[in-house]
């Protein structure tokens, strides 16, 4: 018989420990809710070694919080900031070891967007990430890459207060509750990695599930329409949470990056995470 599960809360994100020799990596995208203003990402990691000791990873808050728009607005960004920037995004040690098949719940998406440009957004997430879609005429050096299988019924194990639940090894995307707007704060999307320990001289990602919020946030496919209005980019975060998917970290945990999509700040109405940037690519390229 199974114990019951021990739930570990940090900030915005939660999980439950894994299984011994498994560790999981739990990330939330947290922004404020007034002019498109970013709080930042929250992560945490719990790793069961086999014998029964748990690590914990990112403890305590892993965001300062911004005020005012930053030095980028509206959709666009700098592409030699995009092509420069070679700092790259923290290394958590862990790859997929053949293409992530994943699954999507279609039916649970928001009203405010239809179903074939919101899935033709999110496989495009992957697919920017996976495949080095740039700016800058830099290839695709990077094997990893996504397989999508097809909708789903079932939901991920992203609970309504952003906790991670056990893995089920199935790699899903869906929309639900997430936490909301009180505090001035609330959770766009929230990334769960399950992973298995150094089985073959790595990390290995077995699943990543991506729960986007339902209710709390405003989406569209169309960020750079004629108005925007505190909207969030189904493409544009899917891209950063498909970095995590594939094993990367954030870099840097101020606002000094945002020409990357592995900075933890997203902004409404902003395109610039759709493609990525010298930092992200050389980050891909070191572990594929
Ligand atoms: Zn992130």
């Amino acid at each position: 018989m199974r114990s019951r599960n021990r739930l570990v809360r940090d900030h915005e994100i939660g999980a439950v420990v894994p299984e011994e020799g498994h560790s999981i990596y739990a990330e939330a995208l947290v922004v404020t809710d007034a002019l498109g203003d970013t709080l930042g990402a929250e992560e945490l990691m719990i790793t069961h070694h086999v014998g029964g000791l748990v690590e914990f990873g990112y403890v305590g808050p892993d965001y300062s919080l911004e005020t005012g728009g930053g030095e980028e607005d509206q959709g666009t960004t700098s592409s030699s900031n995009q092509c420069n920037d070679g700092t790259n995004p923290h290394d958590k040690d862990e790859k997929i070891d053949e293409d992530l098949r994943w699954w999507y719940n279609s039916d649970s998406r928001p009203f405010e967007v239809g179903a074939s440009e919101t899935l033709s957004a999110l496989r495009q997430g992957g697919s920017n990430m996976a495949n080095v879609t740039n700016v800058c005429g830099h290839g695709d050096n990077v094997s990893a890459g996504f397989s999508y299988q097809g909708t789903t019924d079932s939901l991920t194990e992203i609970d309504e207060n952003a906790n991670c639940g056990g893995g089920d090894t199935a790699s899903e995307v869906s929309w639900g509750n997430l936490p909301g707007a009180l505090s001035g704060r609330k959770t766009l999307a929230v990334e769960c990695t399950n992973l298995g320990i150094e089985r073959i001289g790595y990390d290995e990602i077995q699943e990543s599930d991506v729960k986007f919020n339902k209710y709390e946030a405003v989406w569209t496919n169309n960020p750079t329409g004629s108005r925007c209005d505190d909207k969030y980019d189904v493409e544009a975060v899917m891209t950063h949470e498909r970095g995590h998917s594939l094993g990367m970290g954030h870099v840097g945990d101020d606002d000094s990056h945002t020409s990357l999509t592995m900075n933890p700040f997203i902004r409404a109405c902003k395109t610039a995470e759709r493609t990525i940037g010298k930092g992200d690519w050389e980050g891909l390229e070191r572990k594929y």
